[in-house]
């Protein structure tokens, strides 16, 4: 790890002029610096200029919004984790904000910080010399990938919790651009690229995200897997919202992260739709999720580990919330 010097600091009033002051070359934004910074002591971001976003008014509110709830950018994640009607309605953000790495990161870490944090990989989150002394990779400074060393893409991981919650209740995030202002699927966020896993523009900054309010008869939940329980990244984690209706389930939405270099929204629940949470429907969820996870060589733990890791921790979450919700 290096000192951090030299930097300048900005505090923009506006996210407009967030966004003016992102089209110079060498600024990037900050928020609560929890991945940011340990990421520029390691050389791995270089930034001259770091936009501070906590001067601009209600980027750390959550408010009620036609029907939905408005999470401002700034939003910590303890905040997030405390709010007592947000737990009520909206169980599996709670938890799943509550599950970032530990108390003192999340009166600290933002939503917007933990939705942008860049992707993670074992060749690559390593002091400087550690780097070098390996040839550098394929994603910063190398030509080539230590994890599929003939691929010409980086597969290192999307570790970051909050997404999965925020998929599986369909959320939308909120977009501000120098001349515009847009909403998009959060799963629009995302590229699947380990180097790049940003779909922002050069100039667009994350304004807040918007989650539909709780809706009656749903349950939801979040649950990690994670190789340490007191802090660390997941394993994988999953998030469910569902609802039951005569004992068969009309609604299922699966959000996953820690397992690709996205987080997932996992398609073809529809198949479970109509159907008992029994033994069998367990085990299509289980195929869904192992044939859509794709982990890779980029964290200390086996592939296919981590892909039953996955599937197991989804099938143990739809139990017991279809139990609880019967
Ligand atoms: C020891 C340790 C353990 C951790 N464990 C976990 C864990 O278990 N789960 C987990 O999810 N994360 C974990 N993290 C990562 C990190 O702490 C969290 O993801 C945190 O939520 C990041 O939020 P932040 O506000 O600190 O982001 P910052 O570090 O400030 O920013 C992260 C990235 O987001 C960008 N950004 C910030 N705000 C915006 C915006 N409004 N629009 C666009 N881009 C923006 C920044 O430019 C930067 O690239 C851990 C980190 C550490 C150091
Ligand atoms: S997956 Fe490959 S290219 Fe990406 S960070 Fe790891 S070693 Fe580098």
């Amino acid at each position: 790890m290096r000192p951090i010097e030299d930097i300048q600091l900005v505090r923009p009033a506006t996210l407009t002029d967030a966004a003016l002051l992102l089209a110079e070359e060498g600024s990037r934004l900050v928020a609560g610096g929890t991945d940011l910074l340990p990421n520029m002591r390691r050389g791995i971001a270089d930034p001259a200029v770091l936009i501070d976003l906590t001067g601009v008014a209600g980027i750390g509110a959550i408010e009620p919004h036609h029907g939905q709830w408005r999470f401002g950018a700034g939003v910590t994640l303890a905040t997030i984790e405390r709010h007592a009607q947000i737990a009520r309605e909206l169980p599996a953000l709670a938890q799943a904000a509550g599950a970032v790495a530990g108390p003192a990161h999340r009166s600290a870490a933002t939503l917007a910080g933990n939705l942008c944090q860049d992707t993670r990989c074992v060749y690559y989150n390593q002091s400087e010399w550690w780097r070098r002394s390996n040839g550098w990779c394929l994603k910063l400074k190398g030509d080539t990938c230590h994890v599929a060393p003939h691929g010409k893409r980086c597969h290192a991981a999307y570790q970051g919790d909050v997404a999965a919650a925020l998929l599986a209740y369909g959320a939308e995030v909120e977009i501000v651009g120098v001349e515009k202002v847009f909403r998009r699927p959060l799963a629009e966020l995302y590229h699947d690229d380990g180097a790049a896993h940003l779909t922002l523009g050069a100039n667009e900054v994350v304004a807040a995200v918007h989650v539909p309010a709780g809706q009656a008869g749903r349950v939801s939940g979040f649950r990690k897997a994670r190789t340490r329980s007191g802090m660390d990244f997941p394993l994988a984690s999953v998030a469910l919202a569902l609802r039951l209706e005569g004992g068969v389930l009309a609604e299922l939405s699966v959000g996953i992260s820690g397992t690709n270099s996205h987080p997932l929204k996992l398609d073809g629940t529809y198949a479970l739709l109509g159907r008992p949470v029994d033994d069998a429907a367990l085990a299509t969820l289980g195929k869904l999720v192992a044939k859509q996870v794709t982990p890779m060589r980029s964290t200390f733990t086996a592939s296919n580990h981590r892909r039953l890791v996955a599937s197991a921790t989804a099938q143990r979450l739809l139990r017991e919330l279809a139990a609880g919700a019967a």
